[in-house]
């Protein structure tokens, strides 16, 4: 099995990191941000899980595709020799029970039926793969990943993988014979290409840029770090990738804004010296216009260790 695309944090994850350590989020953004990160940890406890599949197959992580005017997102797809498979993954935790076709969680509350988003995906997957002059046979699997999920009165239904079946399912796949070709390799290359892009901005809470608490913040626990840049969880890193870090962060909060000495030493609450920051910034990129209104060039994805 060969990763082809893998997983990242997404921008609007990512932007929502951000911005959580530096503002108070209204409950519903605060929702959405706590379930986009339970997701995530989700979708990379089954990339963990997935690392056992055995079989030629090629894997591609997050595709978001628009047919028919519809966005749908695919969590990930296992290309093999005579199937696609495609899985929705669910970082479902405690008990939820069914009735009928609705799902509730344990107090009541009901949630969108994840059977029929999986439908759905797998109609317009077929679509876009029909469009692009592929017929390939396509197998869509339900994954609760997480082994504090039960569900009551679940039903019988194949495409659903519970956390107990999970390696029963996995010696299952591991069975599939396949062989793969160049054919399927273009059928890969034809899904990356075939992607839509939604820009991450659109969902996020109103922020502005004077009310947003300034600092470096700590890139595993997202609290405050003071001048010796020491984390009270424990982590420690150089000056300088602190600051890049910092402004990695304002770069993607505030795309349209300019990059100078100046806004970085206070969007670091002034951690380190005006000195330090102006090194920083002509040691990583290009100054334009010189004389006083001039910025430095900050490319959005520089900084790979930002993820
Ligand atoms: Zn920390």
């Amino acid at each position: 099995m060969k990763i082809l695309k893998p997983r990242f944090v997404s921008p609007e994850l990512k932007l929502l990191r951000f911005l959580h350590s530096r503002m108070g989020f209204p409950i519903d953004d605060l929702r959405r941000f706590e379930n986009l990160e339970k997701g995530f940890k989700g979708e990379q406890q089954f990339d963990i899980w997935s690392e056992d599949i055995l079989i030629d197959g090629l894997i591609l992580n997050d595709l978001l595709f628009e047919v028919n005017n519809t966005v749908f997102q695919i969590d990930s797809v296992l290309i093999s020799q005579g199937t696609l498979f495609q899985f929705e993954v669910k970082n479902y935790e405690g008990d939820y029970y069914l009735e009928g076709d609705k799902w509730f969680t344990l107090s009541g509350s009901t949630i969108r039926n994840p059977l029929h988003q999986l439908e759905r995906s797998e109609t317009m997957l077929k679509q876009l793969l029909q469009n692009n002059g592929y017929n390939m046979h396509i197998e869509s699997y339900l994954i609760f990943i997480n082994p504090n999920f039960h569900l009551y009165n679940a039903p019988i239904n194949p495409s659903i993988i519970f956390p107990t079946q999970l390696t029963r399912f996995m010696d299952k796949l591991n069975r599939t014979p396949s062989k793969l070709n160049g054919g399927h390799s273009k059928l890969a290359e034809t899904l990356v290409s075939k992607q839509t892009f939604q820009s991450p901005y659109k969902r996020l809470p109103n922020y502005d840029y004077n009310r947003l608490e300034k600092g470096i913040c700590c890139p595993h626990c997202r609290t405050f770090v003071d001048v010796t840049l020491k984390c009270k969880c424990g982590f420690e890193e150089a000056p300088s990738a602190a600051i890049l870090r910092s402004i990695e962060e304002f770069r993607w909060l505030f795309p349209d804004e300019k990059i100078t000495t100046n806004r970085i030493y206070e969007w670091c609450k002034g951690n380190k010296s005006i000195r330090t920051i102006r090194r920083i910034l002509a040691n990583n990129f290009e100054y334009e216009g010189y004389g006083k209104p001039g910025h430095y060039i900050v490319p959005i994805e520089f900084n790979r260790a930002v993820r």
